[in-house]
């Protein structure tokens, strides 16, 4: 007996130092969370990102799990982009660019929105930055004071109402609905405007449900704004070649509002370049000075490399992207029909982006007999736990009925993810 006690006292003694370790890290870890700026108390983690980083997780672990969470074009580079890329090693574009990009490149920006949009703007009033998520924090930061109020429709893209926050702003949240297709009314944000109102986030197509607002539409919207001088629109428009609808429309191009327009977009989503991180924005020169200020602070230009493949993106004709969009609208409509066979699912019909976000609140009180699905974060881990099924919960977007499925993945996967949906559906009772 002897011979038995002593390893297991060796063993309850380590498991007492672990324990002790474990709580005394702990202590230190709130302690020096205590240390860390109030701005970043307040931000949440990005859950499109964590829910992306969980289910990578699970794959690297063997777990056979279809990621319909993030969002980005499974697609590769284009190949004429990718060798781009290569020459700009090869030619030693290892130096600092300009803070707000090349200019061969800004000048390419600007001839897009000219040939694309019909919108004049000088290269001076394009900033290239490192993905269209920071040309969003360059625009929040550069106009958002303390107190600031910033109009926010939902559902909304995760990362804007946290750029807000961060910048001491006010979120104005105005909850839209699956009836009007997820789109704001002029009458909505006519009443949501005070006195404090800075600015208004405006995403179409949208992420997450994938609405498109049309000319007329934006001309309403433009009609409330113009007759408020303070705002100014954000106007997110990444998703501009994903539409299904025919044409783009900016807000832009009305010009009661175009001087207080900040147009955010990217080679992220169109070309297939999410890890180049190259995003740009074309704004009125005033706020175009105000991020080239903070970037010059913050980052200095956006890689050079990448830079360089992004001209070629830019300067070469748009097959790669136009049969991307004809891709992407089969699979749309093969999960729209997959969503259709489970029943008590609720939803618009995407007109762009690569999103679509059912509203799961049918099965909220339900349980397989082992987990009870309370709400939208409840649903999405029962997918992935029990059908293997990774998807975003729609708290993250300002709307906890829904959930975000990405179909930016091959056709089989999706159809094996819609009828493992179904099945994980059909258990709960
Ligand atoms: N805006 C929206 C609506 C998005 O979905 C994304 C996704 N990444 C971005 C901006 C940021 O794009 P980027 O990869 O260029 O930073
Ligand atoms: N925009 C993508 C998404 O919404 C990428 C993730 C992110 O940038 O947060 O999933």
């Amino acid at each position: 007996m002897e011979i038995y006690k002593a390893p297991f006292s060796i063993l309850n003694k380590k498991i007492y130092f672990c324990g002790v370790l474990n709580s005394l890290s702990e202590h230190f870890y709130h302690i020096f969370m205590e240390l860390l700026s109030k701005r970043l108390a307040c931000l949440s983690e990005s859950q499109t990102m964590a829910m992306n980083q969980k289910t990578q997780d699970l794959q690297a672990a063997g777990v056979d799990v279809v990621n319909l969470s993030v969002g980005e074009p499974d697609f590769f580079t284009p190949d004429h982009v990718k060798a781009a890329a290569r020459e700009a090693v090869d030619n030693n574009f290892s130096f600092y660019s300009p803070g707000d990009g090349y200019m061969d490149l800004r000048k390419a920006v600007a001839a897009k929105f000219k040939n694309e949009n019909r919108l004049d703007y000088t290269p001076q009033q394009v900033i290239v930055s490192n993905g269209a998520k920071h040309s969003l924090a360059n625009a929040v930061m550069s106009v958002v004071d303390d107190g600031d109020e910033v109009i926010v429709p939902a559902p909304y893209w995760v990362t804007y109402v946290e750029l807000v926050k961060l910048a001491g702003g006010i979120n104005v949240v105005i909850p839209t609905t699956l009836e009007n297709d997820y789109k704001v009314t002029p009458a909505q944000l006519e009443a949501a405007i005070t006195p404090k109102t800075k600015a208004f986030l405006l995403c179409s197509p949208s992420n997450p449900t994938g609405s498109v607002y049309s000319k007329a539409e934006l001309e309403a919207i433009a009609g409330v704004i113009a007759r408020h001088p303070r705002i100014i629109i954000i106007a997110d428009e990444i998703y501009e070649h994903i539409n299904f609808t025919g044409s783009h429309e900016s807000i832009a191009q009305f010009d009661s509002v175009k001087d207080r327009t900040v147009i955010i977009n990217g080679v992220s989503k169109c070309y297939a370049m999410t890890g180049y991180r190259i995003g740009y924005m074309a704004a009125p020169l005033w706020i175009a000075k105000a991020c080239s200020k903070l970037q010059s602070q913050f980052t200095s230009g956006p890689s050079s490399i990448a830079q360089r493949a992004a001209l070629k993106a830019l300067t070469t004709d748009s097959s790669f992207t136009e049969d991307m969009k004809k891709v992407f609208r089969r699979r749309r409509d093969l999960v729209l029909q997959g969503l259709s066979e489970i029943p008590g699912l609720k939803y618009n019909v995407p007109q762009g982006a690569f999103y679509v976000f059912p509203d799961v609140s049918a099965c909220f009180g339900k349980s397989d007999g082992k987990t009870v699905i309370r709400n939208s974060s409840d649903a999405s881990l029962y997918l992935l736990d029990s059908g293997y099924v990774a998807t975003v919960p729609g708290d993250g977007f300002g709307e906890p009925k829904c959930i975000r499925l990405s179909y930016a993945t091959s056709e089989e996967k999706l159809s094996k993810a819609m009828a493992s949906m179904k099945a994980a559906f059909a258990r709960l009772k």
